[in-house]
């Protein structure tokens, strides 16, 4: 199966947005352009907020849009496929699989999916 190239760096894509195929890292990127974007215009439209009150000294008609603090990733971001079939159970990639489906299970056993943990665990024989 060959999959289509992310029209950004030539990458795997793994998404469309428009007729561009993008790989993690540029969806990301993307992604990250929008939010500063949206988040520029409701910063603008706090501040306009807050000269309408001061002119007017009628305070709270409004209200304000919530800021969260942005997520910024630094570094790359990869999308591997990994050939499970074919791999020796011994091999370093084995056991970096292995180590990434525990760390999934620990996370979903803490958050209250447990059960699935328990039925995924023994398939992995851990
Ligand atoms: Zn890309």
């Amino acid at each position: 199966m060959s999959m289509a190239a992310c029209s950004q760096c030539g990458k795997p894509a793994v998404v469309g947005v428009g007729d561009n195929p993008l790989c993690v890292n540029c969806l990301y990127k993307f992604q990250q352009a929008i939010l500063m974007r949206d988040r520029m215009l409701k910063e603008e439209v706090n501040f306009l907020i807050g000269q309408m009150e001061a002119v007017s000294s009628i305070y709270g008609l409004f209200p304000r849009y919530a800021l969260p603090e942005p997520v910024i990733h630094q570094g790359p971001m990869n999308f591997h496929n990994i050939k499970v079939d074919s791999m020796p159970k011994e091999s370093r990639s084995w056991g970096i699989l292995k180590a990434l489906v525990t760390n999934i299970g620990t996370q979903v056993a803490t958050t209250g999916l447990a059960v699935l943990w328990d039925a995924i665990r023994p398939m992995l024989g851990l």
